[in-house]
């Protein structure tokens, strides 16, 4: 390969899913140990770059996926940040976003690339995916010529940030999007970077945060939605905070009983964040009566923020800023690592 420097060293970390998976006595696909993925891609040992290679203790479907395993993934990249130039996740596609954007609000500071990848196909499988997916990642990751200091998910030929990147096809090989930001890379015959589109090298000491508060809920809305769906879920017990899906630039019903619900919420210290149900685009509160009363009673616009960002945001404020809930709606407004189109709020650095 070119551009390749013999010194670039590459941490190749397993995490599971179908990329390194078999099928079983029934079929069934089940995830396998990292040594078949060499066995399956022989190629790996024969670039010049250096890579390394280790797997979580537990390899998982990625639908098992939980704020521990990104913790786990978050200490094995800590641990290994100055040992290398660059980090490969190999990942289940199910949740790949949401590791994706966790870790990219947990890494704050963070100047060497973290490439997600993975496959629709087994590694094994003749026409897999896997092979170009893990290999352009791997040159992303070990580039000399080229920094991208940020989390992002290689898939089928584009980079996409990591907190803007949403898994949308169950079946096609190019499996991800990101509908609101464009991609950071486009692998052809070679891989053109847009570099004005990379998050700024920052100058302060990396931090890595490893605290998560689970205690939230997804409430998506839909026409004819009652009154015991909305109630049940703001009355769980202990909740901190609720992402509501609404419609269009995030709208939701002006019934009384709607907004008295989210109010009640409100009241007992639950935060409220307004994310869209529409794959592009933004809320804008206040475009529509619709959102004028969630806007008034101290519902937060979620921009044009994902919802696998902004599961993870909430979850990672409320975990880091337990006893400040005025700073969690303060930074869930704000654009921490680039996952929403606002100014980056670089100054602020306790986050
Ligand atoms: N169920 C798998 C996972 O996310 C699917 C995949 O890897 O594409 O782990």
């Amino acid at each position: 390969m070119s551009n390749r420097n013999s010194n670039n060293k590459v941490l190749l970390i397993y995490t599971g899913g179908t990329i390194g998976m078999v099928q079983d006595e029934n079929g069934a696909l089940q995830p396998f140990a990292m040594e078949r993925i060499y066995d399956a891609l022989p190629l790996l040992h024969r670039t010049n770059y250096h890579i390394d290679s280790c797997q979580l203790d537990k390899i998982i479907d990625s639908s098992n996926m939980t704020p521990e395993f990104w913790v786990d993934i978050a200490t094995i990249i800590e641990r290994n940040y100055d040992n290398y130039d660059g980090f490969v996740v190999l990942h289940g596609t199910d949740t790949m976003a949401y590791t994706a954007s966790a870790l990219s609000f947990m890494f704050k500071n963070l100047t060497k690339p973290i490439v997600l990848t993975g496959s629709q196909l087994p590694l094994g499988m003749l026409r897999s995916d896997g092979r170009e997916n893990i290999i352009c990642a791997l040159e992303i990751a070990s580039a000399q010529h080229v920094l991208i200091p940020e989390v992002t998910i290689f898939f089928e030929s584009h980079l996409y940030r990591g907190n803007r990147s949403t898994k949308v096809s169950a079946e096609n090989f190019d499996a991800f999007s990101s509908f609101n930001y464009p991609s950071l890379a486009k692998a052809g015959i070679k891989i053109s970077y847009r570099r004005n589109l990379f998050l700024p090298l920052p100058n302060g000491k990396l931090r890595v945060r490893k605290k998560f508060d689970p205690r939230i809920a997804v409430l998506k809305l839909f026409p004819g939605i009652t009154p015991a769906v909305v109630n049940s879920i703001v009355s769980i017990p202990d909740l901190q905070g609720l992402i509501i899906e609404t419609f269009g630039s995030g709208n939701a019903p002006t019934e009384p009983w709607f907004i008295n619900e989210l109010q009640h919420a409100l009241e007992k210290g639950i935060i409220i964040l307004n994310v869209t149900q529409c794959k592009a685009g933004a809320v804008q509160m206040r475009q529509y009566q619709a959102s004028c009363d969630m806007d008034r009673i101290g519902v937060i616009g979620g921009h044009d923020i994902t919802i696998e960002a902004a599961v993870t945001k909430m979850m990672y404020l409320l975990g880091n800023f337990p006893s400040d809930k005025e700073k969690v709606r303060d930074r869930l407004a704000k654009c921490l690592r680039g996952e929403i189109s606002l100014e980056i709020n670089d100054e602020l650095d306790d986050f």
